[in-house]
């Protein structure tokens, strides 16, 4: 066995551990990334072609991290001379009736960071964007400046990038324990070595608690199989697709939305969904008891009268594809970024609860900062843990 030293350790490469690296690397902090499985993998939350971006969110510390996160998704872009980001807009429709206050939030987030965008009154959405109905309780915003990431092209350029500005990046190497030691150093095991540095960075996505249970700590994040849907476009004009200018779609229902993406990454098919899954164990993900099959089943039939109220031609009869995928999700659908309560050398990033893709960049910074020990670049307030009531402390 040999011993090996970094300044920082990230445990997890998807999305967010990637561009933590990017930041530590722009710091020249020597990092070491551990990832459990070879590239690119199927098996966290960060795989799949397209993720939504937007400043649309009624929550301002969501809105605070997206002129960063946009910044640098086109800096990727230019490093990795690809298109990465396909601007669609989205549409994001409230029932006024019932949502009023949500809907100001939103307005009043895309005013304060300067967002292009326009409000459309319910009966007048299918008209701007034909292919959608709604009555005249709903109204729209639409915020131009918003659209689809290239999911596992964005993962597999920042991969490249990381790797150039000399991050070590260790694939297949899964971390089997994180140990604070005296003299505030970290052991890190791994299947193959032991490894020390300064601090640790958990990015573990739903494998988060496997880690932490050992430390002391378990965070509240329920682990849910959500299943992605695609449905035949049956226009005759090809309504749907991005490049006949249709609009993401965000159709908000309690705390969770249903949501919709131009048909983009398969001809003639669209992303339809509904932001809930069922729960499951991410090593057996597509193990599915009879019981969880009815759940899943349910959700597909949401989806379904969802296209059915407001889709005028999309094959509601069944998805002709499904992909799976995992969200992490905390009680109140937001980010946990925090340091460990006992250890300050240990930093979390978990929680990000099937909307942590576009923030990536910026939540990257903010862990990178804290592990450094430098002023978070955001208020870290609303991600701290000890808003979680129900933290076990093992
Ligand atoms: C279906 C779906 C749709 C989504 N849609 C959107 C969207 O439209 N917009 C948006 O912003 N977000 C969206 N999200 C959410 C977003 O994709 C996730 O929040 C984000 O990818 C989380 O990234 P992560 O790096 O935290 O986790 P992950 O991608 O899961 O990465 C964690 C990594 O850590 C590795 N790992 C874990 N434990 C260890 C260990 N012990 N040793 C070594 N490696 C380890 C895992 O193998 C994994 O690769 C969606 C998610 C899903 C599933």
């Amino acid at each position: 066995m040999t011993d090996q030293y970094a300044d920082v350790i990230i445990v997890g490469g998807g999305i967010v551990g990637l561009w933590t690296a990017y930041h530590l690397a722009q710091h020249g902090t020597k990092t070491i990334l551990f990832e459990q499985f070879a590239y690119p993998h199927t098996r966290g939350s960060s795989h799949g072609q397209s993720r939504i971006t937007r400043t649309s969110y009624c929550e301002p510390e969501y809105a605070a991290l997206m002129p960063e996160s946009f910044r640098k998704w086109e800096e990727l872009e230019d490093h990795a001379r690809k298109k990465l980001f396909i601007k669609t807009g989205l549409l994001t429709v409230y029932d006024v009736t019932k949502r009023a206050d949500d809907f100001h939030s939103i307005l009043k987030n895309l005013e304060t960071h300067k967002v292009n965008h326009e409000v459309v009154s319910g009966d007048k959405i299918g008209k701007r964007f034909p292919g959608l109905m709604f009555d005249s309780m709903h109204r729209g915003i639409h915020d131009a400046d918003s659209g689809v990431l290239l999911a596992d092209q964005c993962v597999g350029a920042l991969r490249s990038l990381v790797l150039r500005k000399g991050i070590e990046l260790r694939e297949s190497e899964q971390v089997l324990s994180v140990k604070p030691l005296h003299g505030e150093k970290v052991s890190v095991k791994t299947v193959k070595d032991t490894y020390h540095c300064q601090s640790v960075i958990l990015t573990c996505g739903p494998y988060i608690n496997k880690l932490l249970e050992k430390n002391n700590l378990k965070l509240p994040v329920e682990l849910l199989r959500v299943q992605v849907t695609y449905w035949k476009d049956t226009s005759s004009k090809d309504k749907y697709s991005a490049s006949n200018g249709f609009p993401c779609v965000m159709i908000p229902h309690g705390l969770a939305c249903f949501y919709c993406m131009p048909s983009l990454e398969y001809s003639g098919l669209m992303k339809l969904g509904w932001h809930i899954g069922t729960p499951c164990d991410p090593t057996a993900r597509d193990q599915l008891t009879p019981e969880w099959r009815r759940a899943a089943d349910s959700h597909i039939e949401a989806i379904r009268k969802n296209i059915q109220t407001h889709y005028t031609d999309v094959d509601s009869s069944d998805p002709a594809l499904i992909e799976s995928c995992i969200y992490t999700e905390t009680p109140d659908r937001n980010f946990i970024i925090d340091h460990h309560p006992e250890h300050r050398n240990i930093v979390i990033g978990s929680g990000f609860s099937g909307h942590g893709f576009k923030t990536a960049p910026s939540v990257g910074h903010m862990l990178a900062n804290m592990a450094l020990g430098l002023q978070p670049p955001y208020n870290p307030e609303p991600f701290a843990l000890r808003r979680c009531s129900s933290i076990s402390r093992l």
